[in-house]
Formats: C-alpha cells, sequence, structure tokens
C-alpha cells in the first residue's frame, strides 16, 4: 500500500517514496510551539496532524524519524511581517508574569521570576509537554528516550552564527548599513516556489507583506533578517555581528539539517507556516547544503476555527486543552475532534463537535471491551472490523482521509450488536477482529489514551444526564436523590456549581 501526499512544494497530490525507500525511513521536521504560552487547540490541530502522519506511516511499516523543536528564543510578534518588529515575545510572556506576581495570581500557582526567560520558556515547555503526552502525540514519548529530537534553539545559537557565516561567505546573505544580516534573497532562484509568492510579487505588493521599516537599508526589500544587532532584547548572544539574536527562520533550518541530514523527507506546519517560515527555511538550508531539495515533501494544515470564527481571547472563543479538560473534556474526545477533519479544509471546533467525538469514543471502547471479554470466542474468517482495516488504510493513503477512515470503521461497528451473545463460528476468533480495531486505533490514537486513563475518563452524556437528573430531583424537592447524585459525580472526579445561570461542572483537579 502507498501513501499518496498532497505535497505543497509541487502543489500535486504525489506517491510518498522516501529518500531511503528500501530501510523504509523517513526523516521528518515539525515547526514545533514558542513556548512563551500554553500551546491552544489550533496549534494541536497543526501538531496531531502531523502525529496522524506519522502513525500511519507507522501502520505502513516505517520508522519515522521525527524532530520537533520547542522554541525557546524570544522572537518578535511581528515575526511574519517585519524584520525583527513587534514586540519580543518572552517580553510579552515576562510582563503576563510581572503582573500575575502583583496581583498574587501566577499561572497555576508556579512561581516564576518574571526577569528569567530561560524559567519562562520551561514552565511553558512542561505544560506543553504534558499537553502533548496527554494528546498522544508520539514524539514526546521518543524525547524521553532522546531529548535532542525536541531540540531548544537556545541549544543552537552557535550552529546559526556559523551557518550566517557560510551564507555571507558564500554571498547569500550581507550586513546592511543598520548593522543587521540579511539574506539576499535574489541570490536563490527557487525563492517562491513553496509560497507563490515570487520576489517579483513581494515587489509589486501582491504577495503582502514587506517590511517598510528597513526598506532603505536592504539590497532588496523582500530580503529577510538572519541576525539582529540589539543590545536592549530580553535574549542575546554574542556574536561576530555584535550581541544579538537570530531571525526566527534560522532555528528550523539549522536543527532540521544538523539531526536529520542535508536533505529531509517530510516538512510539516500549520499553513500560516508557508510564508515566510517556510520559504525562508528553504533559501537558508539550499543555499548552505547545496542539495536540490531541503524537504522533499511539505505538509501543512489548515487553520481550526472555534464556532465558525479565528480564535481570539476577546470573542471568548480561546481554548487550550487544560479549559476544555476543566469543563469535562477527555484528552481522547479533544483529539479525535482536532484531528476527524481533513487536514487540508478549515475544522471547525464546537462543543457538540466534541461531545459528538466523546459519544464515538464510547462506542469503540464498548466494542473493544465487548470484543476484549469474548476474544476467544470463534468467528468467520475476515470479520467485519478486518475488512474495515483494509479500507482504513486505503483511506488514510488517500492523502490522509481520515474521515473515510473512521468512516469504514464505524460501518464495521454497527454490524456488532453488542447485547447479543456470539454465536461460536468460523475458524478464526473475535481476537483476530479485536487486533484490527486496535490497528485502526493505532492512528487514530483514542481507545490508546482511553485505556492510560490519564486525563481522566470522565462520559461528558453521563456527566449531563446526571445534572439533569438532579436538577429534576430538586424540583421534586427530592433533597436526598439530589445530594445522592452529587455525591455520585463527587466519585467521578465532577464538582458542581448552582449559579444564577444554572449548573455548571468542572472536573477535579488532582
Ligand atoms: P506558534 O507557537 O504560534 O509558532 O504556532 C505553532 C503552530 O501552530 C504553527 O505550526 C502554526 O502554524 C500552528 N497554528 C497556529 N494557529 C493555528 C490554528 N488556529 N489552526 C491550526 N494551526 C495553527
Ligand atoms: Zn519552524
Amino acid at each position: 500500500m502507498q501513501l499518496k501526499l498532497h505535497n505543497t512544494l509541487t502543489k500535486q497530490t504525489e506517491v510518498f517514496t522516501p529518500l531511503d525507500p528500501e530501510n523504509k525511513v523517513v526523516s521528518f521536521y515539525t515547526c514545533g510551539p514558542t513556548v512563551y504560552d500554553f500551546a491552544h487547540i489550533g496549534n494541536f490541530r497543526a501538531f496531531l496532524n502531523a502525529d496522524v502522519l506519522r502513525r500511519s506511516l507507522e501502520l505502513l511499516g516505517y520508522k519515522v524519524n521525527q524532530v520537533m523543536n520547542i522554541t525557546d528564543v524570544g522572537h518578535m510578534t511581528d515575526d511574519s511581517v517585519a524584520d525583527g518588529g513587534g514586540e519580543d515575545k518572552m517580553e510579552v510572556a515576562a510582563a503576563r508574569f510581572a503582573e500575575a506576581k502583583k496581583s498574587g495570581e501566577l499561572p497555576d500557582g508556579v512561581s516564576v521570576n518574571p526577569n528569567d526567560p530561560e524559567a519562562i520558556a520551561e514552565f511553558y515547555t512542561n505544560a506543553f509537554m504534558q499537553d502533548s503526552e496527554a494528546l498522544g502525540m508520539r514524539i514526546v514519548g521518543d524525547a524521553k528516550q532522546n531529548p535532542s529530537l525536541m531540540p531548544r534553539p537556545t541549544q543552537y545559537i552557535q550552529e546559526m552564527i556559523a551557518t550566517v557565516e557560510t551564507l555571507i561567505a558564500s554571498d547569500h546573505a550581507y550586513v546592511a548599513s543598520d548593522g543587521v544580516v540579511y539574506f539576499s534573497v535574489e541570490t536563490f532562484d527557487d525563492y517562491g516556489k513553496l509560497s507563490g509568492n515570487t520576489v517579483e510579487t513581494l515587489r509589486s505588493g501582491e504577495g503582502g507583506r514587506v517590511d517598510m521599516a528597513t526598506q532603505e537599508v536592504k539590497r532588496s526589500p523582500v530580503d529577510f533578517m538572519l541576525w539582529k544587532p540589539d543590545a536592549t532584547h530580553l535574549m542575546r548572544w554574542q556574536s561576530p555581528w555584535g550581541e544579538g539574536y537570530p531571525g526566527w527562520h534560522l532555528e528550523c533550518s539549522v536543527m532540521a539539517n544538523s539531526l536529520l541530514g542535508n536533505e529531509i523527507d517530510l516538512h510539516s506546519g500549520g499553513e500560516d507556516n508557508i510564508f515566510p517560515h517556510h520559504e525562508c527555511e528553504i533559501a537558508q538550508s539550499r543555499c548552505v547544503t547545496g542539495c536540490d531539495a531541503f524537504s522533499r515533501y511539505w505538509f501543512h494544515t489548515r487553520f481550526l476555527l472555534v464556532d465558525g470564527s479565528k480564535m481570539s481571547k476577546s470573542k471568548g472563543n480561546f481554548y487550550t486543552l487544560r479549559d476544555l479538560l476543566d469543563k469535562g473534556a477527555t484528552a481522547a474526545a479533544v483529539r479525535l475532534e482536532l484531528i476527524k477533519t481533513h487536514y487540508r479544509s478549515n475544522a471547525n471546533f464546537t462543543m457538540q463537535g466534541l461531545k459528538d467525538s466523546q459519544r464515538q469514543i464510547d462506542r469503540w471502547r464498548r466494542l473493544k471491551d465487548w470484543l476484549t471479554a469474548h476474544r476467544e470466542v470463534a468467528s468467520p474468517e475476515n470479520g467485519p472490523l478486518q475488512i474495515a482495516r483494509e479500507q482504513f488504510v486505503n483511506a488514510l493513503c488517500d492523502d490522509l482521509n481520515v474521515s473515510g477512515a473512521i468512516g469504514a470503521l464505524n460501518e464495521a461497528v454497527n454490524v456488532y450488536a453488542l447485547d447479543a451473545e456470539p454465536e461460536p463460528k468460523g475458524a478464526s476468533t473475535l481476537q483476530s477482529e479485536l487486533d484490527a480495531l486496535l490497528e485502526m486505533d493505532s492512528v487514530l490514537g483514542v481507545l490508546d489514551l482511553v485505556a492510560k486513563g490519564g486525563s481522566g475518563d470522565i462520559n461528558v452524556e453521563e456527566v449531563d444526564a446526571l445534572i439533569e437528573a438532579r436538577l429534576t430531583a430538586r424540583q421534586e424537592k427530592e433533597w436526598n436523590r439530589a445530594d445522592e447524585i452529587r455525591d455520585e459525580l463527587l466519585k467521578m472526579g465532577v464538582a458542581i456549581k448552582d449559579g444564577p445561570t444554572g449548573t455548571t461542572w468542572s472536573r477535579i483537579v488532582q
């Protein structure tokens, strides 16, 4: 079975063939988070789709060497537009911490010195690792064995400086009159191949963003920053161009090439990474390595919307995994909700969708428990789940059609009437059906999470039903019954609160 994947670089859906097809090894670089805040569910959509791609390749028998950076350098909030414009993200985080300290309320009661960017980065890195593990991202398990698989750019500053020196020596970069080192875009013919933003379209303004502030000093307005001397920046390092900090794009080029080789198989990110970040990564890496490709395939996830619009704190539709767990969701349901829409379409996150995902998982789990209990019972050869497994893999091979894969699984689930005792028949046993189910879950990764418990296995539907029953009991003045239900909820790990707009509930966090 061959995986077909849409390649942003060629704009075609292609058969995926790695550089080392014989050994079935795949090198995969995933652009990771900037750890200056909690990752939100939009970020996790991009990371989880990369995880689903990795798991699909593993199901097809590939060994995937995946690297994901944890950006702990304070890049700028306007980095995608300007050359070092806006605010330093770490300074933004530091200000938030200082404010929280003043009001005596640091996030999660953790004390972090607001003047210590490393401590802030570490705080959010730990939070990211916990959330990623809760959501079943396989890379976290790898990084526990080999931390270099989730590298920090602060550990690669010398390699970045060496790369800038190489680019200057080969005339792909220059020091401008403002002392900043820029990459000279016109020295790289393939600039624009990934995003369609060629030097010409960018110049004429069609491609969007050119930083006006630095136009004067650059050879070309589209040249981008590699190193910026700045003695006031919160995080800065010594360099041949003065104390300062690296351009945002540099770290991914340097870490991908250092850890995975000059030419890699796969590179992923969210759609906003295509330009300028990935376009610039390609330019930097190829001018240093001299290879025809930096990454051979590019995989980009479209944005997650919430209730049909962009997530924003002011709209109150901005969620982290933690927010959703506090509302009683399970990490398994959040995972399924974030992966079930095709990665090249916008996904729309809703609370109703999350409930549907939970219901879906509960059904699969009931079938898994039933098959486990009856695993030795004889069944026809090539039963429904084994047939579904083939359709499931076919759907994934069709540019990661996850919803088609889930559809195939559900058709098989519908065949099983779980209340009926299975009739012994056939040469095979239900163990083969259970194996097929678990194999499909090795990509979806949800039953696995439920089995691990971890993030709590609270059934949202059940909680809603109990709250409803308690309300009815109270209306009928059956106070003892109402208290019993509250105790039952407490035993499930759910605390309730009666307020003017009704009863709300939250997971009891230990
Ligand atoms: P950042 O920490 O801002 O660099 O973002 C980390 C990753 O999340 C990047 O690959 C972004 O492209 C991706 N991302 C950010 N917002 C969203 C969103 N709403 N939906 C999907 N991916 C997103
Ligand atoms: Zn990156």
